[in-house]
């Protein structure tokens, strides 16, 4: 079975177009966009806007976007305060503070494109959640939250942490800060709603073909071992940039996420954040997701392949069940993603040369940002 399989994908990697394929589907492209996640639809709707004759066409090589856009934890969140204060320490506070206000501005540009009940967006507050068991990190961001929340309100025009009360009844708890604004939404609805919003303006999308390389000197994409020109390239492959971009500063990370069976009697509507957000939680209705853990596992999730890390895995479950305190969960779903970082927070928005740009390395708050670098990467092509 495996190997008809592969001998499938094989064939298929090297399958010609016919004369009618590439006539209709990849001749006259005036803007091919690499990659279908939030991004690469933001900067398709913007450029479509931007340039109204253009053809503008969404290359993606799943059904759907198959990297971190519909597989992510849907927290709209712009940095929690142990999060920040460790970006302080490898980065200029400046950089810090503007990354960090770069995402609240995304967040509102996301929600004047997509209502809230369109992509099931409440914005209840996140939480920053301490644990006895790491008291130092406690500590520390106490020490320091006041001047995170003068900081941060130069930025965004209003103080967005103070500490609160366990209203969960979370175990092990030692203090908990409320980050107020953040949100949640369900990513699958945003990208469908994106999708939408895309073709009713007239963008096209190739789902299931994978650009194999780029000649940025065509510029051209090379599909299933063929040329095709276009008149430009925009690179929106976050995680996998370096695939296609060698030097690009972009290194991949998978994440693991699991979903459980329905264990809360009623749904939080609100986003957990947890050490320096490594680890996360929400819930979905009455199930629980919680994903991270890859700072345990750094050497395994450091890659751009898609597959799931049982061992981490294993940690995320046992994490779940103690800070509920219950023993009876069960996993309904799991998955993993792959996000883009880099040794800056911030993302790269750049044009390469004439006619080939680049939209990448999210981080971990890519729901947030993704829209306005979309939006940013149109100007580029004025
Ligand atoms: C598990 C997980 C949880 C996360 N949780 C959150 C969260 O709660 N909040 C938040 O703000 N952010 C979160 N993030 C980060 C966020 O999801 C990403 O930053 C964001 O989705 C990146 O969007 P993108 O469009 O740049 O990349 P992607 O969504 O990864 O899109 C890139 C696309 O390019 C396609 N592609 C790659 N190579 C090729 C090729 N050669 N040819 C054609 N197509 C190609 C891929 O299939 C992929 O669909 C999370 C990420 C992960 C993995």
């Amino acid at each position: 079975m495996t190997c008809f399989y592969l001998s499938m994908i094989s064939i298929r990697k090297n399958m010609n177009f016919s004369y009618w394929e590439h006539e209709i589907w990849l001749k006259n492209i005036d803007f091919a966009i690499i990659g279908g996640g939030i991004v690469g639809l933001s900067a398709a709707y913007h450029i479509q806007l931007e340039h109204p004759d253009a053809r503008v066409v969404v290359f993606e090589r799943d059904f759907v976007s198959f990297g971190a856009s519909t597989r992510n934890a849907g927290f709209a969140c712009f940095g929690s305060p142990s999060e920040i204060l460790s970006d302080l320490k490898n980065q200029p506070a400046d950089q810090v503070f503007s990354t960090m206000a770069m995402r609240w501005r995304g967040l509102e540009l996301l929600r004047s494109y997509i209502s809230d009940d369109e992509m099931d967006f409440y914005q209840n507050d996140g939480f920053e959640i301490f644990l006895k068991d790491n008291n130092d990190l406690s500590q520390e961001v106490e020490g320091a939250l006041n001047q995170l929340n003068d900081q941060a309100a130069e930025f965004l025009e209003f103080k967005p942490y103070a500490y609160t009360t366990n209203d969960w009844g979370f175990q092990g708890v030692q203090s908990v800060v409320r980050i107020k604004g953040e949100g949640i939404l369900h990513p699958g609805k945003m990208i469908q709603a994106w999708q939408r919003k895309c073709a009713a303006i007239g963008v096209e999308f190739r789902y299931g073909l994978t650009i194999d390389r780029l000649d940025i000197n065509g510029p051209g994409l090379v599909i299933r071992g063929k040329e095709v020109a276009v008149k430009n390239i925009v690179v929106c492959t976050n995680g996998f940039a370096r695939q296609l971009l060698p030097d690009l500063d972009v290194i991949p990370a998978r994440n693991q996420v699991l979903v459980t069976n329905e264990i809360l009697e009623r749904p939080w509507h609100q986003s957990f954040h947890i050490r320096e957000g490594y680890v996360y939680l929400r819930s979905i209705g009455k199930r629980v997701l919680i994903g991270g853990g890859r700072d345990l596992f750094e050497r395994e999730e450091s890659t751009d392949v898609v597959a799931e890390n049982l061992d981490n895995q294993e940690y995320l479950k046992n994490f779940l069940c103690e800070l509920l305190g219950k023993r009876d969960i069960v996993v309904d779903y799991s998955w993993s993603g792959i996000m883009g970082m880099g040794k800056s927070k911030g993302p790269i928005i750049q044009k390469m040369k004439e006619g080939v740009y680049v939209g990448v390395r999210m981080g971990g708050m890519g729901v947030a940002i993704g829209t306005w670098v979309g939006k940013e990467l149109s100007k580029l092509t004025k």
